[in-house]
């Protein structure tokens, strides 16, 4: 499905970003795996991908800084020769109520979710161009579309990725570039193992299919999106949240 493409994850240490470079890897893509501090997560997962015959280097980076961003795209093509996908997937929350919130919670937030996001694709879309081809999948949240208590930085950023992938898919398009987000739902990973079993339980209900999802299950809808069978697909918000708002 991805044999001969080179992609980028940024932040594919765990959770998401590990699920995607899995599954990347396990399509015949050569995978780049951004980290920006935890190399055993990464060294592991290296020898996961390298056990199974997939082909895959790790590269530190940490994509809220333009510089690590600009040199993450430049080494990475430097060792694969092309740069064919690139998944943001880099992401924290810093949750608090609008009134209690910090400067410092709010910048951080914006900075990694939305300006990180900025700076893989800037550099990343200077390759793409020169190439004629490109696929970028930026990953958002349903809670950039609904928003939600405690997240008014979170929601602002995410929505700020959706607005930012219908502006490039609309510039990058004449160069055979698509720009596509995938927003998650409630999907069981270390960011949301830590929250109170209060708002589990809320989310849950909210939930058609009855379960939380799982990291492989948005994986998939990010294979797709960065596969040839998505070649007519651009400046798309696909959904991978269980029905939770439609
Ligand atoms: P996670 O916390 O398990 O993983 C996030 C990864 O991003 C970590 O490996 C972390 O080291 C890395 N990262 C953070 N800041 C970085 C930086 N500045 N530079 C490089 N890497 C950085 O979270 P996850 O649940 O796997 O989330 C992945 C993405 O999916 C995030 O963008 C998140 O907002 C989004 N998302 C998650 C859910 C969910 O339910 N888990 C729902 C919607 C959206």
């Amino acid at each position: 499905m991805l044999k001969g493409k080179t992609a980028i994850i940024t932040g594919a240490g765990r959770g998401i970003g590990r699920a995607i470079a899995l599954q990347f890897a396990g399509h015949g893509a050569r995978v780049v795996l951004n980290y920006r501090k935890s190399i055993s997560q990464i060294e592991e997962l290296l020898q996961v991908i390298k056990d199974s015959g997939g082909e895959a280097i790790a590269i530190k980076a940490d994509v809220s800084i333009e510089e690590e961003a600009k040199l993450l795209i430049k080494e990475a093509v430097k060792e694969f020769g092309k740069l064919d996908i690139l998944v943001n997937n880099a992401g924290i929350n810093k949750d608090n109520l609008l009134i209690r919130m910090s400067e410092e919670e709010f910048d951080q937030v914006i900075n990694i979710n939305l300006k990180g996001t900025f700076f893989c694709m800037k550099h990343a879309a200077q390759v793409m161009l020169r190439q004629r081809f490109g696929k970028i999948i930026n990953i958002s949240s349903v809670i950039g579309i609904t928003g939600n208590i405690g997240q008014s930085n979170y929601a602002a950023s995410k929505a700020g990725v959706i607005g930012m992938t219908k502006s490039v898919a609309r510039e990058l398009a004449s160069r055979g570039i698509t720009v596509n987000a995938v927003a998650p739902g409630f999907i069981r990973t270390d960011m949301t193992e830590t929250l109170p079993d209060k708002v589990k339980e809320a989310s849950m209900a909210a939930i058609p299919l009855g379960r939380f999802g799982d990291s492989s299950e948005v994986a998939g809808a990010v294979s797709f999106l960065a596969s040839d069978m998505a070649n007519y697909i651009t400046g798309q918000v696909l959904q991978v949240d269980g029905g939770m708002i439609m």
